[in-house]
């Protein structure tokens, strides 16, 4: 099953704490993009949700929203979400809690937000708790894997389609590592699921929502 593979592991250690979907029955999907913003990717991200009238979250590195914040403003101005994904992109299994939590904190001085993803989506048990006081700790149901060479667009759309269903929290990234392929397996899921009625909205109103 490679391609729903979130670390069951953590699942099982952390299952009040991590969002891997939406609670909901509606038909619903979000949309989420890590590791950006871009100066080469976001704006086309943008201009498709915009272009299917769809909201998505955006999980950004504060290093690279220092760099274009030009790009952060305008996401905030199209109505989407913003979440914390660290400043320097750190792997929770690898480093200190005081230097995980500085680099949290750092990101969160960049731009604000109710929202954290663990890049790698590795977290500890320890991390998660502390964390999910200040924030709704955001996994994921489904990677589209748009970064991995092996596997093409059509491939991952294919996946998508078969298996998003109401809640479906999608990974995407809007960085390098996906050029060429998160365009057209974003336009590919908008394609199709506006098609059957589903409608895109941001992780920030669905948690809001909720409290
Ligand atoms: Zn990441």
């Amino acid at each position: 099953m490679f391609f729903y593979s979130p670390p069951y592991i953590l699942q099982k250690l952390c299952p009040s704490v991590l969002h891997w979907k939406v609670d909901t029955q509606e038909k619903e999907i979000y949309l989420t993009f890590d590791d950006g913003p871009s100066s080469s990717i976001t704006h086309e991200v943008l201009r498709v949700l915009e272009h299917y009238q769809a909201k998505a979250t955006f999980f950004c590195n504060g290093k690279q929203a220092l760099e274009n914040p030009e790009i952060i403003e305008m996401i905030k101005q199209s109505g989407h979400g913003l979440g914390n994904h660290t400043f320097s992109h750190i792997d929770g299994w690898k480093s200190s809690e005081i230097d995980y939590f500085r680099d949290v904190k750092r990101c969160k001085e960049v731009f604000h937000s109710s929202l954290f993803r663990p890049p790698f989506g590795r977290i500890t048990r320890e991390q998660a708790r502390v964390l999910s006081k200040q924030y709704h700790i955001v996994m994921w149901s489904l990677m589209t894997y748009d970064f991995h060479p092996k596997i093409n667009s059509e491939r991952s759309l294919k996946e998508m389609i078969r298996k998003a269903a109401p809640g479906s929290i999608l990974l995407m990234h809007d960085s390098e590592k996906a050029e060429g392929k998160v365009i057209s397996i974003l336009t590919g899921v908008l394609e199709y699921f506006s098609g059957s009625g589903f409608t895109f909205n941001s992780l920030e109103d669905a948690f809001s929502r909720k409290t």
